[in-house]
């Protein structure tokens, strides 16, 4: 939200309206910003809590300008209030239909300071609803324990990766990782204790891993690692690396509660990943075979080329 004085852009090709306009609406609470019609327009409004717009000789070219303006398809924008002629009776229904805020000229000072209240208003209303839906977004897509994302989040870029991966003849990996024994953890230290190795261990994952790859809480002590663009090799080192992270860390109050994790890794492309529920389904048939075979420590979903190649 902007704040006082507004920033006014009045964009007008004469010089007479701007000091009414200045008189109408006091230096307290306004800076008024003079350019006539052109190009610069939108690049000038942007950062101004409001855009005047008195039209010009070409009223076709007062639409396209408030079009730039007022994108249609909403988003945030600088509000428009225009200025118009009662005649012709077309050009400021079309401007109102667009979106814009409209006074006849001419104008009662009241009236001006009135609207031009109710734009700035209605605008801050606007943002401050962007930021609350951006908040509740956020909120929506992440694990409210660990601050990782949520489980819904997961399967959402799981889906989108994979049809990207798919188009593009690309890799994709996933990592399943569950924690050893942790029932014992709750057990033995207690709940509370075991959110907090819930959320250590989710942090760990987090510095881990790249930016570009996903961190998500599966499930109770499960979580996902999503690797875009990362073949079978490139996912098993991350998995080696998250799985000797976890060993080393010296958790609970004392710093004497250890844990440890078993974690199934899969691939696109292979022959029997043909979708992201097949993807999936590989990960955790790898993380079975993980646990069956001991704990603490990760197994593929399909072997790797011996190295070096023969
Ligand atoms: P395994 O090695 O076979 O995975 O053994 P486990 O004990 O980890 O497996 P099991 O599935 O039997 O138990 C999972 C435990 O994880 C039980 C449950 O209390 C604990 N758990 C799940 N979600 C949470 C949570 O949000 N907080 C805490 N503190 N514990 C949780
Ligand atoms: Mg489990
Ligand atoms: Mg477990």
């Amino acid at each position: 939200m902007t704040s006082r004085p507004y920033t006014l852009l009045v964009v007008d090709d004469s010089q007479s309206t701007l000091p009414r306009l200045a008189r109408a609406l006091g230096p307290e609470d306004f800076a008024l910003r003079l350019t006539p019609h052109g190009p610069d327009v939108p690049r000038l409004a942007r950062g101004t809590a409001l855009v005047v717009l008195c039209p010009g000789e070409d009223a076709a070219g007062l639409l396209t300008l408030l079009d730039r303006l007022i994108p249609p398809e909403g988003g945030p924008g600088t509000p428009v209030l225009v200025l118009a002629p009662p005649e012709p009776r077309t050009l400021w229904l079309e401007a109102l239909r667009r979106g814009a805020e409209v006074v006849l000229d001419p104008w009662d000072p009241e009236e001006l300071v009135a609207r031009v209240h109710r734009c700035l208003s209605t605008q801050a209303r606007m943002e401050a609803l962007a930021l609350q839906v951006g908040e509740l977004q956020r909120l929506s897509s992440t694990d409210g324990l660990t601050g990782v994302h949520n489980h819904r989040h997961f399967q959402e870029r799981l889906r989108e990766e994979f049809r990207r991966a798919q188009r593009y003849d690309d890799a994709l990996s996933l990592i399943l990782l569950d924690l050893d024994h942790f029932k014992n953890v709750n057990d033995q230290f207690g709940h509370t204790a075991g959110d907090g190795v819930l959320r250590e261990v989710a942090a760990a994952l987090q510095r881990g891993v790249r930016e570009t790859d996903l961190v998500a809480r599966y499930g109770g002590e499960e979580f996902a690692v999503l690797l875009p663009r990362t073949h079978l090799t490139g996912a098993l080192t991350v998995a080696e690396r998250v799985r000797r992270e976890l060993c080393a860390l010296r958790l609970g109050t004392e710093g004497t509660l250890r844990v440890t994790a078993s974690l199934g890794v899969s691939s696109f492309p292979h022959r029997s990943v043909l979708s992201p529920e097949q993807l999936l389904l590989t990960a955790d048939e790898a993380l079975y075979r993980a646990k069956h075979e001991g704990r603490d420590r990760i197994c593929l979903h399909a072997q790797l080329p011996p190295f070096p190649p023969p």
